[in-house]
């Protein structure tokens, strides 16, 4: 027996890949300074603590409601009228996911039929591609201009649309790059989907991670009807709450209907007392992010004066997200052979930008939310690094 076909074109994350590789490394007594996964070094709020305490105390272990628990739908959609000005029915326009990744999921599945193709912006999160294969599409890349600093823009989708375009997946503040799209970018893009009948999938999960005055644009402000708009987010990035597995989708009720189906003839519902932390976070939450962003800021502000000194890389400036996106080119071209280098001789583990479609190659990403330490260790193994590479090409030649 074989397993099924559909899988043969699927590739392993390469994240989760090399964090495992890693984890057997620290097994083996090596001591790795991690930066190559997406996550908060914190540990969650403590009210989202006590609140899921609370919950599994009270019994809250039951199956829930298979949309999410309806405080928890109802908080979610006050937010994004708060913050966006949207008006949402918690009925209707949300559904509580396992993840942000699960959510991601349900929404290609409810929309792609075999064959169509879905435009994705490169660099782009390694888990797009791989998901758009899985429901029958084809992954299309929409490569950012490297020499402008990968800056999200519209025209690299508009080249790619054809009459076979289902959707575009836009991810902004960006994760490998930290770009954020701006409005008239934004507009250009709704705009073109209006008028070809195209859905905007909108990866907004780093919307409150942002280290700049440029304000983070949602899809959701150029089609407040979500005609043309699907957004996703979650708490795992903003709360630091990767291991609770909650996230969410915001989309018209035919979509949403279409992504329950899915959601209750898989998990059924998500998990109960941890929906009563996510409520928690969100309601009392807004010092925690605060204090939380800052430390990235900090991360961010001290490793791009550092990277200025070192010659022969370069730190594309992030505006928002948890990540730094490096080039080190100059050093070796193939990201795969100098992460796998980096961290045998130096021990420090990142992600090949390669990883992140053809667009990032030659570049290396890592994680800015963690302790201060780790940055400050990096930039100091990186320069000894690069040195010892440029002086034994300077011996060669
Ligand atoms: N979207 C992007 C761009 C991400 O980087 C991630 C996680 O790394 C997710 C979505 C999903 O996160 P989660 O499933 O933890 O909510």
């Amino acid at each position: 027996m074989k397993p099924s076909k559909k899988f043969d074109a699927i590739k392993f994350s390469s994240v989760i890949r090399i964090a495992d590789t890693v984890r057997e490394l620290e097994r083996a007594g090596k001591k790795i300074i991690r930066l190559e996964t997406g996550e908060p070094h914190v540990a969650s709020p403590n009210a989202a603590i006590a609140a899921a305490e609370e919950a599994l105390r009270s019994e809250k272990t039951h199956y829930g409601h298979s949309r999410g628990l309806p405080e928890l739908r109802a908080c979610v959609c006050e937010h994004h009228a708060r913050v966006y000005g949207v008006s949402l029915d918690p009925n209707k326009h949300i559904l509580i996911t396992p993840g942000g990744k699960q959510a991601l999921w349900y929404a290609l599945a409810s929309l792609v039929d075999d064959g169509d193709e879905i435009l994705i912006g490169q660099p782009g999160w390694v888990t797009y591609d791989e998901i758009v294969k899985l429901v029958g599409g084809i992954p299309i890349p929409a490569p950012m201009d490297p020499a402008a600093d990968f800056s999200l823009k519209a025209q690299p989708y508009l080249n790619a649309i054809t009459s076979r375009t289902r959707a575009i997946v836009l991810n902004t503040p960006s994760n490998p790059t930290g770009r954020m799209i701006s409005h008239s970018e934004l507009e250009k893009l709704a705009a073109v989907c209006r008028e070809r009948d195209i859905m905007l999938i909108s990866d907004e999960i780093y919307d409150q991670i942002r280290f700049t005055d440029t304000p983070h644009v949602s899809a959701l402000t150029y089609d407040q009807k979500l005609e043309h708009t699907i957004l996703i987010n979650g708490f795992s990035k903003t709360y630091a709450m990767t291991g609770w597995r909650l996230g969410y989708v915001l989309a018209d009720q035919l979509f949403i209907d279409t992504m329950l189906k899915l959601q209750q003839n898989s998990i059924t519902c998500p998990t109960v007392f941890a929906q009563y932390g996510a409520l928690a976070a969100l309601t009392a939450g807004a010092s925690f992010v605060d204090a939380t962003v800052r430390l990235y800021h900090d991360n961010r502000d001290f490793l791009l004066a550092e990277m200025s000194k070192v010659a022969a890389v370069r730190c594309i400036e992030p505006q928002g997200g948890l990540y730094a996106f490096i080039d080190v080119s100059r050093i070796n071209p193939d990201s795969v052979s100098f992460a796998e280098d980096f961290l045998s001789q130096q021990y420090v583990s990142v992600v090949p930008g390669s990883a992140f479609g053809a667009s990032g190659e030659g570049f290396i990403r890592i994680c800015l939310a963690t302790d201060k330490r780790n940055i400050t260790e990096f930039v100091s193994r990186l320069r000894s690094y690069v040195t010892s590479k440029v002086a034994s090409a300077s011996k060669m030649r």
